[in-house]
């Protein structure tokens, strides 16, 4: 229950048709794609920076929790209220303001859905980098907030290297506008770049100024299977080491074939592990590109190596691996997706542990992802209560396992709830003593997204 006087505040500064208390609502607003729920207890829609200013000023003042919520795709808990409070759904801010092809840049509110931004992009011969396989249905603030990420990210970055600057509201209150218009900046610390990933426990974004690239003229993808996973990594591993970078190099393994073909049909092969590689740029230069990457893609293991023979084919291709996400749920309703991280020349290492994990807690486990970072969806696939336990300890060791690596706990989904217990053992104390500092100078009163991030 939220204090009379409070909610009489907020309607007062955002309006009655911007605020619901109704428990339907506020049921609908207390999940994520997690699964975990906890209902908050009145759901705001800010319909612009100020809406958004009072909102943070209000929540402030009577010291209420506040959840920013995009469109709750995210697969960590992070948009679930564990405390209640209220729930900040930017549903209401969907205007892209400008798109400026001399500066590459375009300005938008954080309710746009980064499919609907990707689209209005095309149409001027450019793309924002970031195009997680949730792009249809995910917005720009979560992105944002997440650092999301995609195939795309191994040539062009994620969110952090693709947003120029933001206009924000932090926990204390305050309104600040941080980073550039321009393609250089040295003028002080880059909270930009904090801001991203920070998961809405610093400041709500209100807009953003994102960075584009223009469209590439063409795209060739291919298309290479292994025996087994370990040869599938060590060639990834040869083809980040040569000049040319793919814009897509995603990995799957053979239970996420298996999967992929039940969605696609025998446009995806019978293998032990597939790459998939995209090279883009100007027409005339593509066929050496190809011609570099294949070279690297052959060695031991290597089954077969086509080119996507039409747009069609490579379209299914695509087609089959987004659906892979969704298509696990089918296996196990209790799936738990990790996203984790090393550095590209360990991940043989890695694909290996993973085998040995699955044989060892005796679990499915379903490998796909962005190869090309180091970057793998590591599904965890329990199918009854035993099961669940097993994933639990297996989940451990994987954590274990990657920091040993060198790799890092996740690689675009973020922390949220689901991994804040492991944060103490990927970062040292100092590090995290010094996040705790810039928490308490954002957001003093501890109102904004609580529970999730940092333990
Ligand atoms: C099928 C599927 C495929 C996916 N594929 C990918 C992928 O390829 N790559 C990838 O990176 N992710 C992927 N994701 C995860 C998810 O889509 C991303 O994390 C996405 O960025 C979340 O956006 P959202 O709008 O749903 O945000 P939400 O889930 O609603 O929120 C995410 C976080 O953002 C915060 N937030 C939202 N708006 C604001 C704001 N204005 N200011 C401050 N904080 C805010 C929330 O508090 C929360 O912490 C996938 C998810 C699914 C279900």
């Amino acid at each position: 229950m939220l204090p009379a006087p409070f909610l009489h505040r907020l309607e007062q500064a955002l309006g009655k048709d911007k605020l619901s208390t109704d428990p339907a609502t506020c049921l609908v607003y207390g999940y994520d794609h997690s699964r975990r729920q906890s209902l908050p207890a009145a759901v705001a829609f800010p319909a612009s920076h100020e809406d958004t200013l009072a909102l943070v000023r209000v929540c402030r003042e009577f010291r209420i929790p506040l959840t920013a919520r995009g469109r709750a795709t995210n697969t960590t808990g992070a948009a679930v209220p564990p405390e209640g409070g209220v729930a900040a759904s930017f549903e209401r801010m969907q205007r892209i303001a400008a798109i400026d092809p001399d500066n590459r840049l375009a300005v938008v509110e954080p309710g746009v859905l980064n499919g609907d931004l990707q689209q209005t992009l095309r149409e001027h011969g450019f793309f924002w980098a970031p195009d997680p396989s949730s792009s249809p249905f995910c917005t720009v603030g979560g992105n944002l907030a997440c650092n999301a990420a995609g195939p795309r990210a191994v040539k062009y970055g994620s969110c952090r290297e693709n947003t120029l600057g933001l206009h924000a509201v932090a926990g204390t209150g305050e309104d600040f506008r941080c980073g550039v218009r321009t393609t250089k900046g040295a003028t002080g610390y880059d909270l930009t770049r904090l801001l991203i990933g920070s998961e809405g426990t610093l400041a709500l974004i209100t807009e953003a100024t994102l960075k584009l690239t223009p469209s590439p003229s063409a795209v060739r993808t291919l298309r290479a299977t292994y025996r087994d996973v370990g040869t599938a990594a060590r060639a990834v591993a040869r083809i980040m080491a040569q000049p040319v970078t793919p814009c897509a190099l995603e990995f799957m393994d053979r239970t996420a074939l298996d999967l992929a073909r039940r969605q696609a049909g025998d446009v995806v092969p019978e293998a032990g592990a597939m790459l998939m590689i995209e090279v883009d740029g100007e027409p005339g230069a593509l066929a050496d590109a190809a011609d570099a990457v294949s070279r690297a893609a052959r060695g031991e293991g290597l089954l077969a190596l086509h080119t996507a023979s039409d747009r069609d084919q490579a379209r299914a291709l695509w087609a089959a691996r987004k659906a892979l996400s969704p298509a696990q749920r089918s296996l196990s309703p209790h799936k738990i997706n990790e996203d984790v991280v090393v550095p590209v020349s360990r991940l043989p290492e890695l694909v290996a542990d993973i085998e040995r994990l699955a044989r060892v807690h005796d679990l499915p486990i379903v490998s796909f992802g962005h190869a090309g970072n180091g970057n793998l969806h590591v599904n965890l696939l329990p199918r009854d209560e035993t099961e669940r336990e097993r994933a639990t300890a297996c989940l451990d060791a994987l954590f274990e396992r990657v920091i040993a690596l060198q790799g890092t706990l996740s690689g675009e989904h973020g922390i949220g709830l689901a991994k804040r217990a492991f944060m103490s053992r990927a970062l040292e104390p100092a590090t995290l003593s010094l996040m705790h500092g810039i928490k308490q100078c954002f957001d003093p009163d501890g109102i904004l997204n609580p529970g999730k991030l940092l333990p």
